[in-house]
């Protein structure tokens, strides 16, 4: 086995073949070395199996072929779509929601062709990026002034800045939450330069636990949204409207990180704990600051709405520009919110918020579809079960939506292979698994995906 795997050929020595060379010429010599020495350490894995394995005719028509294509994979692009059946609509991980065909269209526009970002058409003087989309945001939320950056994070990072640099911010221990991806609010506040001035308890906090921390350094009163967790039983804390007057009363600005924030009332779809943005504003709350890609539906980004004062500095910040807003994104944002004008209606027009109002024999009739043609196949045990989605990315942490999964299990293959096979299938399947079986939850797929699923059983099951 030792001689066989010498008798192996160089790179050096395949390199200088002439069906390789047309490669180099056709590729680069880096992928072609890439490619053989993948190529080469696989047939070294298989010698080690199998000692009587034949080598190929390495000068032959049929190894540069197979070079070739593994050139050609080896060019896919790292990044690319894969079909979400997780059943978690907001999933960070699998880039958050979908976006609307006219957001799409929005980015390819701007994308491709030169654009008035920064230029003000009437008068042919430099314009501003924020002016494309405040008047939307502010007639949506009823805010006075809004600005828009990068995201959600940014935002609340350039409001601490701009408000409360060298200041103190006072905040509910109750609410000092941990967003993932090592963004805390305590260390954002620190890192602002603001000092951390932390009240009441986990459970309770109480307006006047606010009020004995105010003092001549406070700058900000900062409420957050406990968007990923959930405190349930003797709870309590003042409500907006009280920490408005406090706020007014001892001239300090009241600031809310929403996470997610919504435009319009989700109630109606059993989506009670997400507070309006409108609503918000109006019980007196100076800014708010809320992501463009969660329930809003839109590209990444951290708008940010409230005062006209206050959106005046930031606007000014010497750290604006280190978090602005790229043009797709606004192209894409500008676009996603004015869905939620007439003559649209945001929740059939936007994909997110469409895939969370979907009524549930519409989730059971695209799980019955999918497990028809699965059982088509004969591949193993497939059936159609009711399960739960959830919103995800933080949001409505409580609140489970009615949903139907297809569970799949295969004779020769475990709940880990199976999963493993769909997620290298050409369009990856990323489903869930669930006592030794595989589920795929149709809440969150397309009826359109459902060949791309069926294609890849069909090929896991053929070997
Ligand atoms: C998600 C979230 C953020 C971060 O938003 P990004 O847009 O991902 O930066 C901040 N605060 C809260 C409460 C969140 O839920």
């Amino acid at each position: 086995m030792a001689s066989k795997l010498k008798d192996l050929p160089q790179i050096q020595h395949l390199l200088s073949q002439p069906l390789i060379s047309v490669l180099i010429n056709r590729y680069s010599h880096t992928e072609t070395v890439s490619a053989l020495r993948n190529i080469m350490n696989l047939l070294r894995v298989r010698i080690l199996a199998n000692t009587d394995l034949n080598f190929p005719d390495f000068a032959s028509s049929e190894f540069a072929a197979q070079v070739s294509e593994a050139i050609q994979t080896g060019r896919t692009s790292s990044l690319k779509s894969v079909v979400n059946a997780t059943g978690i609509i907001i999933h960070t991980n699998l880039g958050r929601v979908r976006m609307a065909p006219e957001a799409i269209r929005a980015m390819q526009k701007i994308g491709a062709d030169p654009s008035n970002l920064e230029l003000d058409l009437e008068t042919g003087k430099r314009g501003s990026r924020h002016a494309h989309v405040e008047g939307l945001i502010c007639e949506l939320t009823g805010a006075e002034a809004a600005v828009v950056v990068n995201n959600c994070s940014a935002a609340v990072l350039l409001s601490l800045m701009a408000t409360a640099g060298g200041r103190s911010v006072v905040a509910s221990r109750g609410e000092l939450i941990e967003i993932g991806g090592s963004f805390r609010l305590p260390d954002v506040i620190v890192q602002s330069g603001a000092k951390l001035r932390e009240v009441g308890a986990t459970n309770k906090t109480r307006l006047s636990d606010y009020a004995d921390a105010i003092d001549g350094d406070t700058a900000v009163l900062l409420k957050s949204h406990t968007s990923n967790f959930k405190i349930v039983g003797f709870t309590s804390a003042p409500t907006r409207k009280d920490l408005a007057h406090l706020a007014r009363e001892k001239d300090v600005i009241l600031m809310e990180d929403l996470g997610s924030g919504v435009l319009i009332d989700l109630s109606p779809y059993g989506l009670i704990d997400e507070p309006v943005v409108s609503d918000i504003l109006k019980a007196g709350v100076d800014l708010v600051m809320f992501s463009g890609d969660k329930l809003l539906g839109g590209p990444q980004a951290g708008i940010i709405a409230g005062r006209a004062d206050i959106i005046a500095n930031l606007k000014s910040h010497p750290l604006m520009r280190a978090v602005r807003i790229d043009k797709l994104s606004l192209a894409a944002l500008e676009a996603t919110l004015l869905l939620y004008r007439a003559p649209f209606d945001p929740i059939s027009d936007v994909p997110v918020l469409q895939m969370l109002s979907e009524p549930l024999q519409n989730v059971q009739k695209r799980a019955e579809a999918l497990a028809k043609a699965l059982l088509l196949l004969g591949i193993g045990s497939i059936a159609v079960k009711e399960s739960v989605a959830y919103v995800g990315g933080g949001t409505l942490p409580e609140q489970d939506l009615d949903s139907f999964v297809v569970s799949v299990c295969l004779p020769e293959l475990t709940a880990e292979a199976l999963t493993s096979a769909l997620r290298h299938s050409e369009t990856p399947i990323i489903g869930r698994i669930e006592r030794e079986h595989v589920l795929l939850d149709m809440r969150t797929v397309h009826d359109r995906e459902l060949p791309l699923i069926i294609e890849a059983f069909e090929k896991i099951s053929s070997g």
